[in-house]
């Protein structure tokens, strides 16, 4: 992302980021709760399969405990000048801005992704905090005269309450930013719940906002290895009146159902199958930039990622080929080294399931064009691969591939390609490339998904909303939209 940043004092002028704030405990209240001969967490890196540190694994009496600290500071935050919100949040951006060295190399590690993503990463996740300074003071209310005449009817938005977010691996920043820097605008104080295997970065940033300013008690952080108890005993306790959730819909469903016990407000950003649409017009260089792009952001690991690629019969051959010619020349290894293009899967686990998706598509009739074979030795890495001709019945069309696979099949017309797009569940984002622009925005509108990509292959903007239609969540994040999720319409009904 490409956003001017003001000038800033030297990174080396500030502390350096605590990369093991984690391992000194829950952050609860502003404190660093370590309570003695209690299990941890280890977090491992994916690139060698090391233990970097090991967090606490918090219990339900620390999940209390989190949410007495957030009802404790709600009042005061709730009260805290907007003005004075906002320039907490814009000091948050500026620190993160100033050690997006520190922070990118931090995600690199317990995440795995190179570190070129973790630096565009922060960028994403500060520039939440920047936005969401500007909305802090630009949070309006309504008075209107009624259509009888007799009455009027004013509107203030107030903060919701306490909030309990929930973040995935994925990004461990950004999906957290998302979430907190909003929140923090409207007033709302929170509980953040980190995904186990990337808890280094949300607690690193929990230090820095206490630098910036955000008082013991707004912001709380902890990691459990038993989130379903954990997270129900936070959604019962009647302070809390929000949850904001980002991970997949399997989990996304069993959070609804368990919100809807305490009719709870929900945003939910769940998983997606996006399709990406190259039609015979399409500037193949653009075309190609693109699905790298909506491809191999986080190798492949973004809910946003180009999970089918439909190419039309006239231009198929020749966006395969240069495709593959750029799949294959990328360089894999661990995230931290600079030349890295494409770092390990997160899990294990989530190589082998990379691996029983392309084993499905290649029985079905779908062709290798590279990659396709999980190298030896530590890590879990798995290599940028593309299949030709994949088969509408592959698992894979289906599933979410969450990694570094391109999956190409051949379109004829306009509506076959339009029907491919809408065959799932999911619709979170979709990418059409085409240099008719009337049939670029026709193709877009006729495409069920919350976002779409139009000749270009990131659609991710703190200044728009993001989200999902049918299973790929409720609610908005990012854009003018965002804040509104925190807040709640107060009438006041009145005849002066
Ligand atoms: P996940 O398994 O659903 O986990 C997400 C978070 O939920 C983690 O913090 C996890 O904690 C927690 N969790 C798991 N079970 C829970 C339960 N019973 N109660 C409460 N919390 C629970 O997802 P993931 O594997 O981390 O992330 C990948 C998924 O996220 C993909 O489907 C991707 O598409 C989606 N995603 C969506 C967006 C979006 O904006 N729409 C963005 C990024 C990712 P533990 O780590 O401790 O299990």
């Amino acid at each position: 992302m490409n956003i001017a940043t003001p000038t800033l004092p030297a990174s080396s002028a500030l502390p350096a980021i605590d990369p093991a704030a984690g391992a000194r405990g829950l952050y609860i209240g502003g404190h660093w709760v370590r309570p003695a001969g209690r299990q941890s967490i280890p977090v491992v890196d994916p690139s060698s399969g090391a233990v970097l540190a090991d967090v606490p694994d918090a219990t339900i009496e620390d999940a209390k405990a989190a949410v007495d600290a957030a009802a404790a500071a709600a009042r005061g935050w709730r009260a805290t000048p907007p003005r004075r919100r906002s320039e907490i949040l814009s000091r948050c951006f500026e620190l993160m801005t100033a050690r997006t060295e520190e922070l990118a190399h931090l995600i690199s590690l317990e995440n795995g992704k190179a570190l070129r993503d973790a630096r565009g990463e922060v960028a994403y996740a500060a520039e939440f905090f920047r936005w969401n300074a500007e909305e802090a003071v630009r949070i309006r209310g309504e008075f209107t005269l009624s259509p009888t005449g007799a009455n009027h009817i004013v509107v203030d938005y107030e903060p919701i309450g306490i909030c309990v977010l929930i973040t995935p691996w994925n990004f461990p920043a950004a999906m957290a930013t998302r979430k907190i820097a909003p929140a923090l605008a409207a007033g709302c104080t929170v509980v953040l719940k980190p995904a186990s295997e990337t808890p280094l970065t949300a607690y690193a940033l929990a230090a820095l906002y206490e630098e910036a300013g955000v008082p013991p008690g707004v912001v709380n952080v902890l990691t459990t290895t038993t989130p379903g108890p954990v997270t129900a005993a936070m959604l019962a306790d009647p302070r809390v009146r929000k949850l904001s959730f980002t991970g997949s819909t399997q989990i996304g469903r069993v959070l609804l159902a368990e919100a809807a016990r305490h009719v709870l407000s929900c945003s939910m950003e769940l998983g997606g199958n996006a399709p990406l649409i190259v039609f015979d017009d399409a500037d193949l260089d653009v075309a190609v930039e693109g699905a790298m792009l909506a491809k191999m952001r986080n190798a492949g690991e973004a809910c946003t990622a180009a999970n089918r690629i439909y190419a039309q019969a006239g231009i198929y051959d020749r966006f395969a080929e240069a495709l593959t010619a750029r799949m294959s020349a990328l360089k894999v290894g661990p995230g931290t080294d600079a030349s890295t293009e494409c770092g390990p899967m997160i899990t294990p686990a989530a190589v082998g399931k990379i691996e029983r998706l392309v084993d499905d598509a290649v029985s079905r009739g779908a062709t290798l064009l590279c990659g396709g074979r999980r190298p030896e030795g530590a890590g879990f890495f798995y290599p940028p691969t593309v299949l030709s001709k994949v088969p509408h019945d592959a698992a894979m069309a289906h599933e979410e591939i969450f990694g570094p696979v391109a999956a190409l099949a051949r379109f004829e017309t306009e509506d076959e390609a339009v029907a491919f797009a809408n065959a799932t569940e999911y619709g979170l984002a979709a990418y059409v490339f085409t240099q008719d622009l009337a049939r670029g925005l026709r193709v877009a509108r006729r495409i069920d998904t919350g976002m779409v990509g139009l000749n270009r292959g990131l659609v991710s903007d703190p200044a728009a909303p993001f989200g999902g239609t049918k299973q790929s969540g409720l609610g908005r994040e990012g854009g003018a939209h965002g804040v509104l999720e925190f807040l709640e319409a107060k009438y006041i009904a009145t005849r002066l």
